[in-house]
Order: structure tokens, then C-alpha cells, then sequence
């Protein structure tokens, strides 16, 4: 085989991708990966969003902004005083800055150790064929191209945040999520546009460091996705903790002046301002598939622009296939990983598995948030009879001992058979507890079967054993 020639190539090195990658090659198979990423000391920095401007700057930033409001917030509580407490930001964004490029550099080792060719540049599918195999062009950053051959081509150029028309990225006044993980000083005013995922955690963040962040939602609803009784204590907590969430908000300008971004936006009450120092723009992401498909590669992309698979992620063209946020499912690094671990175990003729009904998703606010399976609404709409089980981190030893006494447990079962349908959890560590979880949903599981199972006192998994418990009106440590 040519150096040129392989078995595999995957274009983009984000969790999908360079996980999709490294499978491939533990399975033998000649293997390379594309990608286009620039970190901030101008060299390649594969890991994608996630690594680089997702999930591990924001969780490393989420960390530090924790410590520090804790000083203030928690200590106290415990008898702890401290006095003059200040944050040198420079530390603060160099140690995520130190994080991402342990991460990223550690992808580039594993590709060594696993014989993955990493090229440093874009990736376009071409239509044509040569001897049966798929053909990407390869452009450098210096504008040189070359041809690599594969059977096998996988698809994994994930997303970019969705700009709103009227409130451009500058990167300077009006930021997305990059912008906002690299401010080199504490804005005074924070306005963030959506209450999703990101404007929770990124506001979360600079609340904490001391902004006045405002949270500007279109829709009427707090957390539509997630299940209503976790978005209601999750709205209360955040209100708390001085968060400005504006629900059925609707922004139809922002202009940037001397004194800061203007918005204007209209809600129940009518036109309103609001002048902030900093806009971060949250409101989705889009699949990313500029540049990857030449005109002529029967690759087909559907309403929303993401790229079009079947249940094992192919596209219908012989030998692509896709996976990751440039697809359907939900926009989740270890979703994408486990389709790329999937998709490689099929071209190697294994058989691979991936179910997105117990994809966990976990949002890292304070409480966290956490849910697997499906919501009480959703069952409600689908007509299944279901039974419901809940248990407050309030009655847990060792959420009170910790001083996070907050939030509940919510178990979902089918009412005849009592397999669990949906876990729902808003409180101290359930980015943790929800693992449990979704191993029982994997195992079809009953709630019977975690309230059978020994749970160590005092820890915080008591309260998914109490919350299974409780489905059948037998949880000990409250009333039923
Ligand atoms: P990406 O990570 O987007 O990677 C795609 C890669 O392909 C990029 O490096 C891109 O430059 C490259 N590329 C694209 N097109 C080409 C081309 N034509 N040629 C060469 N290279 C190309 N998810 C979680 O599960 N947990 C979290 O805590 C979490 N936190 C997040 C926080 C933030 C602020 C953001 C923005 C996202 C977060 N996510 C989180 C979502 C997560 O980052 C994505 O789901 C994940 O990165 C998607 O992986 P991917 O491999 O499909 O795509
Ligand atoms: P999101 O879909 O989570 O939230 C966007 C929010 O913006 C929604 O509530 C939506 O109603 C609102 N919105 C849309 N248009 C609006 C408008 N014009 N004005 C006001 N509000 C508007 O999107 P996101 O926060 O940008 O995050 C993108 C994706 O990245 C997430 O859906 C998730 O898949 C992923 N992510 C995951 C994590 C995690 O797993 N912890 C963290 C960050 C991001």
C-alpha cells in the first residue's frame, strides 16, 4: 500500500473522529485522520470542539469559577472565613489553556502509539473512484493539495455554533462559545442569548467570577428538553445564585457601542433594553460540512444541513460513513465517540453497537443536572402507562454533610413491567450517579433491580436507590 493508499480515512479529529480513528487501527486497519484545527500556539490541535473550545475548557474553567465562589458562598457555612479572596485571570485561563493542550497533545501521542496517519489540513470527499476506493483531497494550510485513497471514509466534521443574523460574532463584543472561554477580564455586565446548555455553563462561570449575567430565552419554557420537575428546581437554584434568566425573551437587535452591546428584545411586558459589556450568542449549533463534499459524491444532507445516515451510520454511498454532531442524535462527545467505535468495529466486520435511547446527557451547572431515557411528558404524549419514583437529596447523609442538600432523584417505570423508562436528576454529583442508570437501562433493567442492589452508606447513589424504591412506594427515609 501507498503511503497515500489506506484502509481508512476520517475526516475530523473530534471526539467522533479521532476516536473512530484510533478503533481502526486497534482493528488493524490501515488508518488516517484529517483535520483543519489551529490551537492557539498556530499548530494542528486534533480533539476538535470538545478538546480545544468545548467540553474540557468549559468543565476546567466551570472547576476554577467553583473554588472561588465557594470561598465566598460555601465556606462560611463550614466556619472557614476568608478574607480578600481574588482571582488572577491570567492563571485562571492559562490553567484551561494548560488542560486543552495536555488533551490535545495526547491525542497526537495515541496516534502514534495506535500507526494513525494524522494530515494537518481540509478534507473534501471527491465523487470520483480509483480502483474501487473512496479519493479526499487534502488542502495544507499553505494551500498545497494532495489525494489520499481509502475503502473506507468516515464523515466527522462535527458543528459550529448557529450566528443570528442581527448579532454577529466579532470576538470581541459579541462572542460564541470560544469567545467566551478566553475573556481577558471579568465582564461587568454578561448578556448571554439562550438558556441552553452553554449559556448555563458559560454563564454559570462568569456569574460566579462576578459578572451580571443576563440569560435572554426565546421560548416560554425553562430547559424544554429536559424533564419539567428537574428545569423547575434547576430555575429556582440558578435565580438563587443571582443568574437572570428572561424567559419568552425575543432579541431583534444588538448593536455594539462605545459603552457596550445594546440589545433590544420583547417579551410578556412588552420592547425592552439592556445594555451589556459582553454578548455571548448560545442558541445551538449547526452540522459543519462546508468544503467537505465535492458537488458529486451522492453524500445527501437533510433540512438542517446535517449529513444523511441510516441506524449504522452510513450514507448510502459505498463505503462513507458518518458520525458525530454532523449527524442526527443528540450534539454529545461520548455520542459521537461511541458511533466512531461502532463504525469502525463494522468496516472491520465486528459487530458494533450503539443505542441512542440511553445516551445520558449531564449539564455541569451547580447543581448538576442529568437524565437518561425518556422524560415523564414524553411517556405522557406516547400513551405508556408509567410509574414514578423520586427522592430529595434534602433526606441523603452525605449530600447534608457536604453542604449540597439540593435537588431530587426522579425514576421513571413502565407501570406493568417496571422496566425503567427515564432517570431524571438535578443535584450534587449526578453527573456521576446517572452511570447507574443508564447501565440498568442498557440491561433493561427494572427499578425492582437497583432497589434490590446494596448502595453504600452514606453516599449520594442512596438517593437513585431510594428513587427506585420509591416507584414502589417503599422508599425508607421518607414518606410515601
Ligand atoms: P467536533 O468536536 O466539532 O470536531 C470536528 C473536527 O473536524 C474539528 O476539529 C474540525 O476543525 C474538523 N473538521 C471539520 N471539517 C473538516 C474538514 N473538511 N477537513 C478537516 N477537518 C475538518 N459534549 C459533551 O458530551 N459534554 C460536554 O460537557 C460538552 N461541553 C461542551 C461545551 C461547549 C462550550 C461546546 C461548544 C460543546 C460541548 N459539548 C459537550 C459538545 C461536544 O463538544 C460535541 O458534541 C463534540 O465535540 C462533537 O464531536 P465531533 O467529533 O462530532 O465534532
Ligand atoms: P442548546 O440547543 O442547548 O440551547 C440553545 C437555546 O437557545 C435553546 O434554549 C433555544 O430555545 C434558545 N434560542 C434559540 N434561538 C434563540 C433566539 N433567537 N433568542 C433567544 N434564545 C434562542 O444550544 P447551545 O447551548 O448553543 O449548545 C449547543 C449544543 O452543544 C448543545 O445542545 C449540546 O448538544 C452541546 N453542549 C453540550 C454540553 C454538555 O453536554 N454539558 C455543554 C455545552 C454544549
Amino acid at each position: 500500500m501507498s503511503d497515500q493508499q489506506f484502509d481508512v480515512i476520517v475526516i475530523g479529529a473530534g471526539p467522533a473522529g479521532y476516536v473512530a480513528a484510533i478503533r481502526a487501527a486497534q482493528l488493524g486497519l490501515k488508518t488516517a485522520c484529517v483535520d483543519d484545527f489551529t490551537g492557539k500556539d498556530g499548530k494542528q490541535a486534533l480533539g476538535g470542539t470538545c478538546l480545544n473550545v468545548g467540553c474540557i475548557p468549559s468543565k476546567a474553567l466551570l472547576d476554577s469559577s467553583r473554588q472561588f465562589w465557594n470561598i465566598s458562598h460555601n465556606f462560611p457555612v463550614h466556619g472557614i472565613s476568608v478574607e480578600g479572596a481574588k482571582v488572577d485571570l491570567g492563571t485562571f485561563i492559562g490553567r484551561k489553556d494548560k488542560i486543552v493542550k495536555q488533551f490535545t497533545g495526547g491525542i497526537g501521542q495515541l496516534f502514534k502509539a495506535n500507526k494513525v496517519t494524522a494530515f494537518y489540513g481540509k478534507g473534501k470527499l471527491l465523487g470520483s473512484k480509483t480502483g474501487g476506493s473512496n479519493q479526499v483531497e487534502v488542502t495544507g494550510k499553505d494551500g498545497s493539495k494532495q489525494t489520499l485513497s481509502a475503502t473506507n471514509v468516515i464523515l466527522a466534521s462535527g458543528s459550529v455554533p448557529i450566528e443570528l443574523p442581527f448579532a454577529k460574532f466579532d470576538g470581541k463584543a459579541i462572542v460564541d462559545n470560544a469567545g467566551a472561554l478566553d475573556f481577558t477580564e471579568v465582564p461587568k455586565r454578561l448578556g448571554v442569548i439562550g438558556a441552553g446548555v452553554i449559556g448555563l455553563e458559560l454563564g454559570s462561570v462568569w456569574k460566579r467570577m462576578g459578572a451580571e449575567v443576563t440569560v435572554l430565552e426565546a421560548l416560554p419554557d425553562f430547559l424544554g428538553a429536559a424533564d419539567a420537575d428537574v428545569a423547575k428546581i434547576a430555575l429556582k437554584e440558578f435565580t438563587k445564585q443571582g443568574l437572570q434568566i428572561k424567559l419568552g425573551a425575543k432579541v431583534s437587535k444588538a448593536e455594539v457601542k462605545k459603552d457596550g452591546v445594546h440589545l433590544t428584545y420583547s417579551d410578556k411586558d412588552g420592547e425592552q433594553q439592556l445594555v451589556v459589556d459582553k454578548l455571548l450568542v448560545a442558541v445551538g449549533r449547526r452540522a459543519y460540512t462546508d468544503g467537505l463534499l465535492a458537488n458529486d459524491t451522492g453524500v445527501k444532507l437533510d433540512e438542517r444541513g446535517r449529513i444523511v445516515v441510516d441506524e449504522h451510520n452510513h450514507t448510502g454511498v459505498d463505503g462513507v460513513w458518518a458520525i458525530g454532531d454532523a449527524v442526527r442524535g443528540p450534539m454529545l462527545a461520548h455520542k459521537g465517540s461511541e458511533e466512531g467505535v461502532a463504525v469502525a468495529e463494522w468496516i472491520a466486520g465486528k459487530a458494533g453497537h450503539i443505542n441512542l435511547d440511553t445516551v445520558p446527557w449531564v449539564i455541569y451547572t451547580e447543581p448538576e443536572i442529568a437524565w437518561a431515557g425518556k422524560t415523564e411528558k414524553q411517556l405522557k404524549d406516547e400513551g405508556v402507562p408509567y410509574k414514578v419514583g423520586t427522592f430529595p437529596f434534602a433526606a441523603i447523609g452525605r449530600a447534608v454533610a457536604m453542604n449540597e442538600a439540593i435537588g431530587q432523584v426522579k425514576m421513571l417505570a413502565h407501570a406493568e413491567t417496571d422496566r425503567i423508562l427515564g432517570v431524571h436528576m438535578v443535584g450534587p454529583g449526578v453527573s456521576e450517579l446517572i452511570a447507574e442508570c443508564v447501565v440498568a437501562m442498557e440491561f433493561k433493567g427494572s427499578s425492582e433491580d437497583l432497589a434490590r442492589i446494596v448502595h453504600a452508606h452514606p453516599t449520594l447513589s442512596e438517593a437513585v436507590h431510594e428513587a427506585a424504591l420509591s416507584v414502589d412506594k417503599r422508599a425508607i427515609h421518607k414518606g410515601n
